[in-house]
């Protein structure tokens, strides 16, 4: 037999922006996808047309094009499976309901709203913990199986409404192999009669995906933890439709935890501690009040996208060894599925910016620099590309996200007008005051304006005064930055040039307490 092409899919539902859990998901396809060589695949899944939310596939495109994450076929990409939406994929569907009700595992119900909800009601009443249509109850209800044949054609002639349930057998065991979990057994007794087609001619969720996964020859299912109860009736659609032999294997992702662990990270989670869930921002409506909403993404917080999908991949899957930092190419080369873990992983907004950093300081001064000119072109500074790259050289090393360059970089632009406090309490005196002002005569006379030359005649300067350099080092940073701390402070004074930093110097001294 030859090797099945590995074909995986993402398959989301456009009903508002993709969590990061949905990204993950997507993520781990592709990384499988490339590792094995196979193809990547993009479909959505729109057969609930109450939940569609306009602008949510463009988004879900946008976002998986930011996070590097490339498909092979599929939505916004065409391939010889088309059309890769399942409203455009209608017709496709009924044939396969049609041939389950002619084999007997499935039927036309024609119960209304209220006969359903009358059922639902007197099981409660007799204390049936969880009503459900299925292999008891749907005896006592209006469907072809109940029915006379003459009436259900009747029935249908007529024009009436109806939806097709899968008929679940009653009493035997479904079971398939997770690769994540291993054996997974269900009881069918457990599993109600799901409907396959609704009234208005659309399939469900349920039987869309097993008629697209096998048209599409998807290989393996790689989806969220949440879809697991759903697997046990997938199975049984694929041996009903003789689809069996060609069944992709399916591996259920772990949940994401909030980062307390309890329970299931949501929107309401990043809002409360500060953090997005979303890759995205996404401009959406409240469903109660109707009010425009705004919420935060990754890409807008200042996040790189290759922080973002290494600290993802990390959520569920470890190499097996100390390495933290892995590029897309790295994680497609170490990546399996047999290291998936199948306990939850808790999320952890401190090592997403750790990621963050790591990624920001790996970039060159030339790569970063116009984060900065950004930054200084909003406020109508003008800086040239040489400085900017020098700026951001000595500052990477403290920032987090580009647009914190601006904030930590903004006294290379502007003189202080406050001075920190507590050095100032600290450190100011008429000694140093003094010895500042003999740096600020000297100064124009140095030899060599380089981090190295400054400092040498700072130190000598120092002597002179009868000073140790220590002593007034953080008056300097203080006099010339306002900050008490920062990057390497000769090579700060070399990038402000001497004419400026004699300025504030002179500034600092005139407008300082001696006395402090
Ligand atoms: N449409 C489902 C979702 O929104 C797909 C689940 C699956 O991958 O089968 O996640």
């Amino acid at each position: 037999m030859t090797e099945r092409e590995v074909r995986v899919r993402f398959a989301p539902s456009p009903t508002g922006p993709l969590h990061i859990g949905g990204v993950r998901t997507a993520l781990y396809n592709y990384l499988l996808a490339r590792k094995l060589g196979g193809k990547m695949l993009l479909r959505i899944e729109d057969t609930d047309q109450n939940r569609f939310v306009p602008g949510a596939e463009e988004y879900i495109l946008e976002a998986l094009a930011w996070c590097g994450i490339v498909i092979d076929e599929g939505q916004g990409v065409g391939g010889p499976h088309g059309p890769y939406k399942q409203s455009e994929r209608k017709p496709m569907y009924k044939q396969y309901a049609d041939q389950l009700i002619a084999d007997g595992h499935a039927y036309y119900a024609f119960d209304t709203a209220e006969e359903l909800d009358a059922m639902r009601a007197r099981l409660q009443a007799a204390k049936v913990p969880n009503p459900q249509y299925n292999s008891i109850t749907r005896a006592q209800m209006r469907n072809s199986l109940t029915l006379p044949e003459d009436e259900v054609k009747a029935l249908l002639d007529g024009g009436a409404q109806y939806v097709i349930r899968l008929k679940v057998p009653r009493k035997e065991e479904v079971r398939f192999q997770d690769l994540i979990r291993g054996w997974v057994v269900v009881h069918s007794s457990a599993i109600d009669d799901k409907v396959l087609m609704k009234s208005d001619g659309m399939p469900t969720y349920h039987l869309a995906n097993i008629v697209d996964d096998h048209l599409m020859e998807i290989s393996h299912v790689i989806r969220g933890e949440e879809w697991l109860p759903s697997a046990p009736l997938h199975v049984l659609l694929y041996r009903y439709l003789g689809w069996e032999s060609t069944m992709p294997q399916f591996a259920h992702l772990p949940l994401l935890l909030k980062p307390d662990g309890t329970g299931k990270l949501s929107k309401r989670d990043g809002d409360r501690l500060g953090f997005p869930v979303f890759p995205l921002e996404w401009h959406g409506t409240d469903a109660e009040t109707g009010e425009a909403t705004i919420s935060r993404g990754y890409r807008e917080d200042g996040y790189l996208p290759e922080a973002l999908v290494n600290f993802l991949a990390f959520l569920g899957w470890n190499p097996g060894t100390q390495q933290e930092i892995f590029s897309m190419d790295e994680l497609i080369q170490a990546f399996s599925i047999e290291r998936v873990s199948k306990s939850p992983a808790k999320f952890d907004q401190n090592k997403v910016k750790w990621f963050n950093e790591h990624y920001l300081r790996a970039k060159s001064n030339a790569e970063l620099a116009p984060y900065l000119l950004q930054a200084l072109h909003e406020h109508a500074i003008v800086c040239s590309q040489e400085k900017a790259e020098q700026i951001v050289g000595v500052m990477k090393e403290r920032v987090s996200f580009p647009n914190d360059f601006w904030q930590e970089a903004k006294y290379f632009f502007q003189a202080p007008t406050e001075y920190d406090e507590t050095v100032v309490s600290k450190k100011w005196n008429a000694a140093v005051a003094a010895a500042l002002t003999a740096y600020a005569e000297a100064l124009p006379t140095a030899p060599e304006v380089s981090a190295e030359g400054l400092k040498t005649l700072f130190n000598d300067t120092m002597a002179a005064q009868g000073l140790k350099p220590g002593q007034v080092l953080q008056a300097l940073r203080v006099a010339v930055t306002g900050a008490a701390a920062g990057p390497d402070l000769f090579e700060t004074l070399v990038i402000l040039g001497v004419p400026e930093v004699t300025e504030r110097l002179r500034t600092a001294v005139a407008t300082l307490p001696a006395a402090a």
